[in-house]
């Protein structure tokens, strides 16, 4: 089965969540400071699309409010035809895997490629997302010239030594700019050693991998089965 960016990472996190999330949703909790989170992260997001100036913005929707994946996909293909200056959320799929980059932004005969994150540091778990992305991208033929991070300069950051090469003022907002490529490479060659291994984990008849409860529930990120894996082991 084809996976996600999304699938992958969480995935990586914890191959019994990403089980759950294809077998058994209904089971997961989202605290609400977890959302609170997330939709801050969406508004950042759309902050810096306009960070390189004008851009094109490749989402689609159906009638009914979902995604219009293939039609994203198609815009994309088009958008890259015609050398489009800024992309965002442009659409690749490479068997039936999926990502949507958050901004290209053209960089002589490649792109460049930006992942936005509401935080003030580089984490490896965003170089994880970078190496999916650099992976996908390229084989669908898009020559990556450098892979960057778009972090939020307004927030503090705690830790000595984060690699930042450029500050942005942007509508009101700082954005800092972190090149990661080399490490974004290292973790494209992870992505394609476990994307097709993880996409089984998808299936219908995948049995759900045996795993305890450990580090990994909250670390990078509080699992939302925490109550219920935590719960059966009691
Ligand atoms: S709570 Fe822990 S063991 Fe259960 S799915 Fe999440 S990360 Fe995996």
């Amino acid at each position: 089965m084809p996976i996600s960016k999304t699938d992958f990472v969480r995935g990586l996190q914890c191959e019994k969540m990403l089980w759950l999330d294809a077998h058994a949703p209904e089971l997961k909790i989202i605290p609400a400071e977890v959302q609170a989170r997330l939709d801050a992260g969406n508004e950042f997001g759309d902050k810096a699309m306009s960070v390189f100036g004008d851009f094109v913005e490749t989402t689609v929707f159906k009638e009914d409010g979902r995604l219009n994946y293939a039609a994203m996909l198609e815009k994309t293909k088009e958008l890259l035809e015609r050398g489009e200056n800024v992309i965002c959320e442009a659409a690749f799929s490479w068997y039936g895997n999926y990502c949507a980059a958050d901004i290209l932004k053209k960089d002589g005969d490649g792109y460049a490629l930006y992942e936005v994150k509401n935080a003030p540091a580089a984490r490896k778990e965003f170089i994880v997302d970078l190496g999916f992305q650099r992976l996908i991208l390229r084989k669908c033929g898009v020559k990556i010239t450098t892979c960057s991070l778009l972090l939020n300069a307004d927030k503090q950051d705690e830790r000595e030594g984060q690699v930042c090469d450029e500050i942005i003022e942007h509508g009101g907002s700082r954005f800092k700019i972190a090149e990661v490529t080399r490490a974004a490479r290292i973790e494209e060659r992870v992505a394609e050693k476990r994307i097709f291994e993880l996409g089984k984990l998808k299936r219908k008849d995948a049995p759900l991998p045996l795993i305890s409860v450990g580090g990994q529930c909250e670390s990078p990120y509080r699992c939302w089965y925490y109550e219920h894996c935590h719960k059966k082991s009691e």
